[in-house]
């Protein structure tokens, strides 16, 4: 039997006994040493092997920027300050986790819409990167940079006028709460000029969750041709060039891996003709799955095995509460399974299929739909891969007050 049932999905992590093994533990032994259940584990040398994936894929002048609203832990942003170029951050909270590392300034840029006075004079104060994205933010970013005799740098979120095709997450391109619409960028370029704003270049972010190479490669191509009309107007060189990332990661059956090294051809192809346009600049790719994604699994345990008119219920002691994703209430429209396994009988002897429900008193607590699965009971761990990015903070935490899930990196 395929343990993950119509999934396609090749385990990153190694099966001994029968039993998954993260970073090298079993996976009894490591629920054991965390002293609870549910929890996450991410894998460092997953992260670490990743990374070397997209570094020898993209051409060697790409900076790999980390979006730190995957997967803000401390401990792994920290592991990945020094494996990464730069970080994206879209709070205040998030650059408080970033300045605690040893990242430069100038490599940190925030971008999102609604930034607050508070958060536009920290991010001054800090020195990093602001990516405006309306007049608004522009002139206070001025203001707020006279009265803290600081300059502040600035570069401009532009929503193109094109979309990232066949995305997850559609974010350029048509009506968007982000960014300037590239239309109105030669106006806000020309107020610029009369302001003590330090301006680096741009970013480009049309989409996110893409696993077609071709409709990320067609984005770059348009990105750099974008960026080479706005640069016309801009008040100095570009010495930022961002991208955008969109790079996805395989959920759901079916579903292929994303084909890097086509993606990093064409982008090396692309290459010389945009360094010779823009000679100063820095060029970014910023990704936040694809980088810690497939890294993380969460886990929790069967609490109670029950069988309601012939279908099996496994009742865990975690769900939707802790991964909200996983349950299919973060953006799916049809709700699909996550991969997911009995950690501790990976190839067991099989259920016909068993659904995997958590504690809360909703009927959208599931984990699993009526999967393959090894024949689990009482105490076994169920396993949810893919579960590195937007898992932990983008799950409803508080709901119904449960125990709160730990997070671990191994
Ligand atoms: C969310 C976001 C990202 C990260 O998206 P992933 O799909 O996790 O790679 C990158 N850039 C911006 C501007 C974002 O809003």
């Amino acid at each position: 039997m395929n343990p993950l049932g119509q999934h396609t999905i090749a385990l990153p992590f190694p099966v001994l006994d029968n039993s998954l093994v993260i970073g090298g533990v079993p996976i009894d032994q490591l629920a054991a040493r965390i002293g609870q259940t549910p929890f996450y584990a991410y894998s460092r040398g997953l992260i670490n092997e990743r990374i070397g994936q997209l570094r020898s894929a993209l051409p060697a002048d790409i900076h790999l920027h980390y979006a730190i609203k995957s997967n803000p832990m401390p401990a792994l942003v920290q592991h990945l300050a020094t494996r990464v170029d730069g970080f994206d951050v879209a709070s205040a909270g998030e650059l408080k986790t970033v300045l605690d590392t040893t990242m430069p300034q100038e490599k940190i840029s925030f971008a999102g819409p609604g930034k607050t006075k508070r958060e536009l004079r920290q991010a001054a104060a800090a020195g990093i990167i602001v990516n405006i994205e309306s007049g608004r933010e522009m002139q206070l970013l001025a203001d707020i940079g006279a009265s803290l005799g600081v300059k502040p740098k600035v570069a401009i979120r532009v929503n193109p006028d094109f979309e990232l095709k066949s995305s997850g997450m559609k974010m350029g391109g048509g009506s968007r709460q982000f960014g300037v619409d590239s239309e109105q960028v030669p106006a806000l370029l020309a107020g610029m000029s009369g302001l003590e704003l330090d301006f680096y270049g741009f970013q480009i972010f049309s989409g996110s969750q893409n696993l077609r190479a071709e409709s990320i490669m067609e984005a770059q191509q348009k990105t750099l041709d974008l960026a080479r009309q706005l640069a016309a107007d801009a008040p100095a060189p570009v010495r930022l060039l961002n991208l955008g990332g969109g790079f996805g990661i395989p959920y759901f059956p079916g579903e292929q891996s994303l084909d890097l090294v086509k993606v990093g051809a064409h982008l090396a192809s692309l290459m010389p003709s945009a360094r010779y346009d823009f000679p100063e600049a820095e060029f970014v790719i910023e990704l936040g799955r694809y980088i810690v994604g497939e890294a993380g699994i969460y886990v929790c345990r069967v609490i109670d095995r029950k069988i309601s008119r012939g279908q099996v219920f496994l009742v865990a002691d975690g769900g939707l509460h802790h991964h909200l994703a996983a349950s299919g209430n973060f953006g799916q429209v049809i709700r699909k399974n996550y991969p997911v396994v009995v950690g501790n009988r990976v190839i067991g002897e099989s259920d016909r299929t068993a659904s995997v429900v958590g504690p809360l008193c909703t009927p959208l607590d599931i984990l699993a739909d009526k999967m393959q699965l090894a024949h689990a009971q009482e105490g076994d761990l169920i396993v949810v891969f893919q579960s590195g990015a937007y898992g932990f903070t983008a799950s409803p935490r508080e709901f119904l007050g449960h125990p709160q899930p730990l997070e671990i990196l191994i």
